[in-house]
């Protein structure tokens, strides 16, 4: 969370987009602007639960130097104008004014374009801080003017990834025909289609050691092991000269057999291991 926070407060443009699940993506903008408001905590832990006059605005949202907007749909020109009306003061040196644009996938190319002057260059003291939980759905002119920060783990980000969401989770492969659809859709060329697997590798490789510490986990072990098992068995031949549709379709028929396997070998699994 820290780490996080100090990322938003000391980004090196004046516009960042924080990507994640949208309640811990709220949670770490307000810990970043408290730490950058609060009057009575300078340790980062304490900021958290401190209530002081400026924390407590900030939990609020009312904050004097503070514009949370969240439209339920599309952002209007009214929501731009408050933006502007803003931003024409000056402020004074060393003050700092944050505008918070929740879910800024509802940015519409029609308000973005009226704001994208001021992301790119704002007054001095202004700052903009986009929030999202799906990159895919912001605007790229948005994008190559944010500095994003990540605020997802590792197998957050994964499942992003709908094709990986299939062989990443238990007993989730689609029926065939579906599967056969999704890919033709996604035209994956050869080495696309290895940069995924190698993802979905270290994937597994993660959950693997995770399961040794983590007892919640155990009953996923098997799972994650002979996921990896195949992963890297085919690996060993990527997709080449466009292969890569047969890559997946031998991949999706090696985790079939895993999901029907799966209760056999856990039993042959614990035999082995009762005294
Ligand atoms: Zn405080």
């Amino acid at each position: 969370m820290e780490k996080l926070a100090n990322q938003i407060i000391n980004s090196p443009i004046p516009t960042r987009l924080v990507v994640g699940n949208i309640d811990k993506v709220r949670d770490v903008v307000e810990i970043a602007l408290q730490s950058r408001f609060c009057l009575q905590q300078s340790d980062f832990a304490l900021q958290k639960s401190c209530f002081c006059t400026e924390c407590r605005k900030i939990k609020n949202r009312q904050h004097p130097f503070l514009l949370w907007l969240c439209p339920e749909k599309d952002y209007s020109v009214d929501d731009m104008d408050a933006i502007f009306d803003k931003t024409r003061f000056a402020l004074d040196d060393g003050q700092s004014f944050f505008f918070v644009l929740d879910k800024a996938q509802n940015l519409n190319s029609a308000s973005a374009n009226k704001i994208l002057k001021v992301l790119e260059d704002p007054p001095v003291g202004y700052n903009f801080i986009l929030l999202t939980d799906n990159t895919n759905l912001i605007l790229p002119t948005i994008l190559s003017r944010s500095f994003v920060v990540q605020a997802q783990t590792h197998s957050e980000q994964i499942l992003d990834h709908q094709l990986l969401k299939y062989f990443a989770v238990k007993n989730s492969l689609p029926e065939p025909v579906s599967f056969d659809q999704e890919l033709k859709k996604l035209h994956l060329s050869d080495n696309e289609s290895t940069e995924l697997c190698q993802t979905l590798m270290e994937y597994f490789i993660k959950k693997v050691s995770v399961c040794y510490t983590d007892p919640h986990l155990q009953d996923q072990k098997l799972f994650f092991t002979q996921g990896l098992q195949i992963v890297q068995k085919r690996l060993k031949t990527p997709p080449a000269s466009g292969s890569a549709g047969l890559f997946w379709k031998l991949l999706y028929l090696d985790f079939s057999v895993v999901r029907m396997d799966s209760t056999s070998l856990t039993t042959n699994d614990n035999k082995t291991r009762s005294p």
